[in-house]
């Protein structure tokens, strides 16, 4: 079977992008639900339309859209305090802030209003499809304090729209992403001015953007009901955090796969982490810090944990290059941490950069073998992986096959590149270059 193949970064999360993308499933998915017997069929839609229409004597009929504009708000009547930098409480994981977003979706009626409501519990029929055959997807973005006082996002669109690719891969409901995007602006600017004080420049609340099946029937079958909900959660800062002599990774073994082509590896849906953790627990056990995930007989470096992997190397002719997996076979995740690092590389390091030797970009398959002989040959520049909720986290070293390559940290903490890559994203995350890629959120007071 051909393996379908998408075109490379700069295009995959874009609005056409993603427009092919949903449009084509759809299509598939339409030869799929042929019209019998003029009961109603469902179907789901392009992006631009992302309620299901039901079919009626051959008429489409247009359920509701999810629609931000709808949304009812009820606040909380038992405020909770915010945990104290550097407490157990804000380290634990577990503390979300005082609200949540929720909307519901039905095959019948399409969304309905979305809600801001107290942040608790969900009720959930035991027969729900979620909790049987893993219907469920999720974003992973964060809200910056910035030193500039203002709340931003980073590059929230690419989340939205990756989204929507991920519920499409598990037949999960479309929606447009533009009111998803709506729905958590609304959230971070109710519960960020408290949850990010002004006086803590720098730090951040994570944001959880799910979608489960809901629907209470126990067959195997595209769900007819989900609920879409939004969550932020205090996670300690992330500066003091990394990993000193840089993340120890574990190449994994042959027989740990994480994705493959024609599977689901670049879609943010549950069923690929659940079962890496097992690999992720015994990498943890023997002192790693991630899994460095290898495919095929050629072991191609994929990804870390569930951040992007990069290298920087000289080639054998003797030209710097930043390499990273290619998008093409669908098997990793098209990261917004991956895509921004590529972008800023690509326009600020292809020419010289202080002390910088130029370098060149590339997203190519690479594997172990030519990593182990550029560390064996010197030619190993540096290493780091990238992704939201690591941010940049420089590799010191890979163990592959019981052998350790140690990857130069030229910096100490860091390499050289990795640094300043690092430092370019930290100042738009936080406000300190004004840069497109900050979406700020306004604040009342
Ligand atoms: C979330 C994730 C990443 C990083 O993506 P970002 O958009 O940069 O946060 C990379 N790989 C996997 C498998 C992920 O789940």
């Amino acid at each position: 079977m051909a393996i379908p193949t998408v075109e490379s970064t700069t295009s995959n999360l874009t609005a056409n992008g993603i427009a092919a993308s949903v449009s084509k499933t759809a299509n598939t998915l339409l030869k799929e639900l042929p019209i019998r017997n003029g009961t109603a069929k469902f179907m789901p839609d392009t992006i631009t339309n992302g309620a299901s229409k039901p079919i009626s004597n051959g008429t489409p009929v247009t359920l509701p859209e999810l629609d931000a504009s709808l949304l009812t708000t009820t606040l909380t009547p038992n405020p909770r305090s915010v945990p104290a930098p550097g407490s157990p409480e804000e380290a634990s994981q577990k503390v979300c802030t005082d609200h949540m977003i929720q909307a519901r979706w039905t095959a019948t009626s399409g969304w309905n209003a979305p809600s801001l409501q107290p942040y608790g519990p969900l009720s959930l029929m035991p027969t729900a499809s979620v909790l049987h055959y893993a219907t469920e997807c999720f974003e992973g973005m964060k809200l910056y304090r910035g030193y500039d006082g203002k709340l931003r996002l980073f590059r929230p669109q690419l989340n939205c729209n990756r989204m929507l690719v991920s519920t499409n891969r598990i037949a999960l409901p479309a929606f447009p992403p533009a009111e998803l995007l709506k729905l958590i602006v609304k959230l971070c600017a109710t519960d960020g001015p408290k949850w990010l004080p002004k006086d803590r420049p720098g730090s951040f609340l994570y944001i959880r953007p799910t979608m489960i099946a809901s629907d209470s029937a126990l067959g195997v079958q595209r769900p007819k009901e989900a609920l879409l909900f939004v969550i932020m959660a205090c996670f300690p800062p992330m500066d003091g955090s990394a990993t000193p002599g840089g993340m120890k990774l574990l190449a994994s073994r042959d027989d740990m796969i994480r994705a493959w082509p024609g599977g689901f590896g670049y879609a943010k849906v549950g069923a690929n982490y659940g079962p890496s953790l097992v690999a992720q627990g015994e990498a943890r056990a023997q002192g790693f810090d991630q899994i460095l995930w290898l495919f095929g007989d050629h072991c191609s470096v994929t990804e870390a944990g569930a951040s992007n992997f990069f290298v920087v190397w000289k080639t054998k002719e003797g030209k710097t290059q930043l390499v990273t997996a290619p998008l093409g076979e669908r098997i990793i995740l098209d990261g917004v941490t991956r895509r921004s690092v590529l972008e800023l590389s690509r326009t600020r390091l292809e020419k010289r950069c202080g002390e910088l030797a130029p370098i060149e970009v590339v997203e190519r398959k690479f594997d172990m073998f030519e990593i182990e002989e550029a560390v064996r040959e010197g030619r190993m520049i540096e290493s780091f992986a990238a992704g939201t909720a690591f941010f940049i986290a420089p590799v010191g070293l890979i163990n592959f096959r019981g052998k350790e390559l140690k990857i130069p940290m030229s910096e100490g903490d860091a390499g050289a590149y990795t640094k300043v890559i690092k430092n370019w994203l930290k100042n738009i995350m936080w406000g300190k270059e004004q840069h497109e890629w900050g979406y700020v959120i306004e604040e009342s007071e």
